[in-house]
C-alpha cells in the first residue's frame, strides 16, 4: 500500500513577471508565454502560482507573478531552449510513502482539533487509520455562541473560548495562510482548504487569507469528512490523564472513561496549561522556549494604506495594506505579528481573571481599523529554565492586565502618544479601540517589565520611519498579547515521538513545533505520516 499527498503535475514555472497594478492575471500569463518563447497554441494549461504586490517604490507600484505552464510539447526541451534563470521545470511528483506493517492494537487517538490535530486526523482517516479525536471545547456552532457570550457580556467559559474548541485557536482569526513555497505539505493543506470551501485564490496569492467567517464552515466540512471515513470526533472531551509503563504509552483517560491507546497525537495548542502541568507531573521531557509578549496596536486602515501605498492607496488591485515590521537591538527583537487588515482586536482569554488580546478579520476585511501585535521577544533571561515559570510569566501579565482593566474583562489601553510620554491615558482621537468588552485607560509601563516597554518604544519609533503615522499619538495600544507561541517545547525524536514515551507524538504549536495555522497543519501531516510509516492501517 502507498499514499501520496499530491497529484503528479509537471509544469514550467516562469518567475518575476511584472505587470501594472491594473493589469490582471491574463496579461501576466501572456507575458510568461512570451518569456518562454513558445507559441500560444502549445500551452495546455496555465496557472498563477504566486501573485504579489511590489510597493517598494511608492510612485511605481507593480504586480509580480510566477506563472506555471503545462505544454502540449516536451516541457524539458522548452526550458532548455529558453535558457533563462527565471524559467525552470517543476515536478510535483512525490515518492509515495510506504505504509508500515506493525499492527495497531487500538485506534490512534488525537488530542486537540486545531489545525495540527485536524490535518493529522484528516490524513490518517483518508488512509484507513480511523482516528479517535478528543477536543476539550465544543463544536464550532456552540463555540460561536460561547465566544459571543464572552465578547458581548464578559461571560468566560474556560472550556470553550477563543483558544479552545472545534478548529482550535485559529478559528477566530484572520485566517492568514502564510506558505512555504515548494512544500508539497503546504500545497496539500491549501488544496484541502479549497476543497472544503476556501476561495480558489488562496492557491496562488502571496499572502492568502480566509477570514473567520469562511474558516468556520471549512472546519465543519473537515470534521464531516473525517467522520465519513470512519473517524470519531468527541467534543467537550478533555484528555485528563495517561498511563506510561516501560517507556511506552498504554492508555489515556478522559472524564470517567479510560481508552487503550498505543498511539497518541498530542496537538493541544499553546494555551493548554493544565495539560502541560500534567505532562510535567508525568515527567515527560520538556524545555522552555522563547516567545513574545506585548500589545495590539490599532490604526485606521486608511492611514496604513496611505503610509504603504501613497497616492495608490485604495486601488482595488492592491487590497488592504498589510505590513510586517521588525527591529533588533542586541539579542532582543521587537516586531509586528499577525497583522489583521480591516479587523478587530478580540478578547482571547481562556482562564478566569485574566485579559488576553489577539486579532481577527472577516474575509472582506472591511472594518475601519487595522490591528497588529506589537511584541517583544522574551526567553529564559526573563523567566528562568523551568517550564512552569515560563507559563507563570504569561499568567502574571494576563492577571495584571485583568486588574488594570478594572477586574471585569475590560482591557487596559493607552494611546501611543500617552505611552511615549510615559503617562496613563487614553486620549482618543480618530482611532477607537475595537476590543468589544471595553477598555480602560492604563499605563503599559506599569504592566510590563522595563526591558519590554523599552523595546516597544524603540519599535514604535523605528516603525514610524517605515510607515508614516505608525507612532501617531492617537494610535491605540490594547494589552496584553501573551499567546504568541508556546512557552514550552515537548522534546521529540526524529520520528516525532516524545523522547520519554514511545507512542506519544507531541504535535503542532503547543508542542513547540509550529507557529500559525499553516505550519501547525503541516506538522500535523508530518506526524500522521510518521505514524503511517510505522503502523499498518486498521482492518
Ligand atoms: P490549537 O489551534 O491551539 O488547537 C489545540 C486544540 O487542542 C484546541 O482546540 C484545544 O481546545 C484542544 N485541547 C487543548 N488541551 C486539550 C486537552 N487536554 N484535551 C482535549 N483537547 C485539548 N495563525 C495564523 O497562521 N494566521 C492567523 O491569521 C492567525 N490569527 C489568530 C487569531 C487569534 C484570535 C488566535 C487566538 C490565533 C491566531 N493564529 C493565527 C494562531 C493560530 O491559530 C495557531 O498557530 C494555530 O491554531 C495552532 O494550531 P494547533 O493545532 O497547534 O493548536
Amino acid at each position: 500500500a502507498s499514499h501520496s499527498l499530491v497529484m503528479e503535475i509537471i509544469m514550467i514555472v516562469i518567475t518575476g513577471i511584472r505587470t501594472g497594478i491594473s493589469q490582471g492575471a491574463e496579461a501576466a500569463t501572456e507575458k510568461a508565454i512570451a518569456e518562454l518563447g513558445v507559441k500560444q497554441n502549445c500551452v495546455k494549461n496555465s496557472y498563477i502560482i504566486k501573485a504579489s504586490v511590489d510597493a517598494r517604490r511608492r510612485t511605481n507600484i507593480s504586480m509580480v507573478y510566477s506563472v506555471g505552464l503545462e505544454l502540449t510539447c516536451n516541457e524539458e526541451d522548452a526550458v532548455k531552449a529558453a535558457n533563462k534563470p527565471t524559467v525552470t521545470l517543476r515536478s510535483s511528483l512525490q515518492t509515495p510513502l510506504k505504509l508500515g506493517t506493525q499492527k495497531l492494537n487500538s485506534r490512534p487517538v488525537i488530542v486537540g482539533f486545531g489545525p495540527a490535530g485536524m490535518f493529522a486526523g484528516l490524513l490518517l482517516a483518508q488512509n484507513g487509520y480511523q482516528p479517535i479525536i478528543l477536543e476539550r471545547g465544543s463544536d464550532v456552532d456552540a463555540r460561536v455562541k460561547a465566544v459571543e457570550g464572552f465578547w458581548n457580556a464578559a461571560k468566560l467559559d474556560t472550556s470553550t473560548n477563543v483558544q479552545f474548541g472545534e478548529g482550535g485557536a485559529g478559528t477566530f482569526s484572520d485566517g492568514k495562510l502564510t506558505t512555504r513555497i515548494n512544500d508539497s505539505h503546504c500545497d496539500y493543506v491549501l488544496r484541502q482548504f479549497v476543497r472544503f470551501g476556501a476561495p480558489h485564490e488562496i492557491l496562488y496569492k502571496a499572502k492568502p487569507h480566509v477570514g473567520t467567517d469562511l474558516l468556520r464552515g471549512i472546519v465543519k466540512a473537515i470534521r464531516q469528512e473525517i467522520i465519513s471515513l470512519g473517524g470519531d470526533i468527541r467534543f467537550c472531551s478533555k484528555l485528563d490523564n495517561f498511563n506510561i509503563s516501560e517507556g511506552r504509552l498504554r492508555s489515556i483517560a478522559s472524564g470517567d472513561e479510560t481508552l487503550r491507546a498505543q498511539v497518541l497525537v498530542l496537538a493541544v495548542g499553546h494555551s493548554a496549561r493544565d495539560t502541560f502541568e500534567l505532562l510535567l507531573k508525568k515527567q515527560l521531557a520538556m524545555a522552555v522556549k522563547p516567545f513574545s509578549v506585548g500589545v495590539r496596536i490599532e490604526h485606521l486602515q486608511s492611514d496604513i494604506d496611505q503610509g504603504l501605498f501613497g497616492e495608490f492607496a485604495g486601488h482595488p488591485a492592491l487590497g488592504k495594506g498589510e505590513y510586517q515590521l521588525s527591529h533588533r537591538r542586541g539579542d532582543r527583537a521587537v516586531y509586528t505579528f499577525c497583522m489583521c487588515p480591516g479587523g478587530t482586536v478580540v478578547p482571547s482569554a481562556s482562564e478566569q481573571n485574566s485579559v488576553v488580546v489577539n486579532g481577527m478579520s472577516e474575509y472582506a476585511r472591511d472594518q475601519v481599523n487595522a490591528n497588529s501585535a506589537l511584541v517583544v521577544s522574551v526567553d529564559s533571561r526573563d523567566f528562568g529554565e523551568n517550564p512552569l515559570d515560563a507559563i507563570n510569566f504569561q499568567r502574571k501579565l494576563e492577571h495584571a492586565a485583568f486588574v488594570a482593566g478594572g477586574s471585569n474583562y475590560k482591557a487596559p489601553a493607552q494611546t501611543v502618544g500617552d505611552f511615549l510620554k510615559g503617562r496613563t491615558g487614553l486620549n482618543l482621537g480618530k482611532v477607537h479601540p475595537s476590543y468589544s468588552i471595553g477598555t480602560k485607560a492604563a499605563n503599559m509601563l506599569d504592566l510590563f517589565p522595563q526591558q519590554i516597554t523599552d523595546m516597544m518604544r524603540l519599535g514604535l519609533l523605528v516603525f514610524d520611519s517605515k510607515i508614516k503615522g505608525f507612532a501617531a499619538h492617537d494610535a491605540v495600544l490594547t494589552g496584553v498579547e501573551t499567546r504568541t507561541s508556546s512557552p514550552v517545547r515537548i522534546l521529540r525524536n526524529e520520528h516525532g515521538e516524545s523522547i520519554s514515551a514511545e507512542g506519544l507524538y507531541p504535535c503542532g504549536e503547543g508542542a513547540g513545533y509550529a507557529g500559525g495555522i499553516m505550519s501547525a497543519a503541516v506538522d500535523g501531516l508530518r506526524i500522521a505520516e510518521s505514524i503511517m510509516q510505522k503502523y499498518a492501517p486498521l482492518g
